[in-house]
């Protein structure tokens, strides 16, 4: 589903990523772990399409997405897509953020229903329907009248996560989803996540949640300094780390 190969990044003179290879075959579930600044949330960004990368390539279910590559006499040529092009490929991937981004002056509801009409052009009674669903799936069906206000951050991000599913991605990206919540909130986001995980969605989660890396993840991938440093099963990699910088970074989080 998600191909990414010799992936760079600059940001300036700051080189954040420096040649990350990473396969995250359908169905399946990566998690990325690693210190802050290692360049975690820029290699989702880059896999969205929010970031134009410096180099490499990066293919969501074998399309290929713009990037930039070295021509014969070595200069960079970036390749562009159309913006219709990168809206559609976007409109495939969800997104969701350590900071929920509801629209305030929204209920819950309306927060799910409101992209499957202004993008896809569904109609209001058919996206209705369909976002009161999502909210049953993420266990919400009670508020779906209430403001983002109204509602604890724990709610506020699972409608976070059905805002994301109306679009029917087919790739979820989450970025720290839970680090922003009170502990005792985290659970019931996670359970969500879970549940998605089960009906076959293919997700990448930037998480410290070592205990859904170690239940939910097909794939730990650990990332230090803008590469990765090891990447394997759970038990690979949480079990049996190779490399001392996956072992005091564990060390930390444990
Ligand atoms: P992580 O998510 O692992 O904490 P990030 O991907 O957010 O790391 O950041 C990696 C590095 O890139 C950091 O040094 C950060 O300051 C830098 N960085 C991220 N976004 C930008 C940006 N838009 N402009 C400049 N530097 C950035
Ligand atoms: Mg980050």
């Amino acid at each position: 589903m998600v191909q990414v190969e010799g992936l760079h990044k600059m940001f300036g003179d700051l080189h954040v990523l420096k040649g990350v290879d990473l396969v995250v075959p359908r169905g399946s579930v990566c998690v990325v772990l690693g210190p802050s600044g290692s360049g975690k949330s820029t290699l989702l960004r880059c896999v969205n399409e929010l970031e134009e990368i410096t180099g490499g390539r990066i293919r969501v279910d074998g399309e290929l997405m713009g990037y930039r590559e070295v021509t014969k006499d070595g200069r960079s040529r970036l390749f562009r897509l159309h913006p219709k092009v990168v809206a559609r490929q976007r409109s495939r991937i969800g997104m969701v953020f350590q900071r929920f981004n509801l629209f305030p002056h929204m209920t819950a509801l309306e927060n799910v229903a409101e992209a499957p009409v202004q993008v896809r052009g569904l109609g209001k009674a058919q996206a209705r329907a369909r976002a009161t669903e999502l909210l049953e799936r993420v266990g919400l069906s009670d508020r779906a009248g209430h403001y983002p206000a109204q509602l604890s951050g724990g709610q506020q991000q699972r409608v976070a996560i059905a805002r994301a599913l109306a679009m029917d991605p087919e790739l979820m990206l989450f970025d720290e989803p839970t680090s922003a919540l009170d502990p005792e909130l985290v659970g019931e986001v996670l359970a969500v996540m879970r549940d998605l995980a089960r009906s076959g969605m293919t997700m990448m989660v930037v998480t410290h949640e070592i205990g859904f890396a170690r239940e939910v993840a097909d794939t730990v991938v650990f990332m230090d300094e803008g590469v990765i440093v090891e990447q394997g099963t759970p038990e690979q990699v949480l079990g049996d780390p190779q490399h001392e910088r996956t072992r005091s970074f564990l060390a930390h989080v444990l």
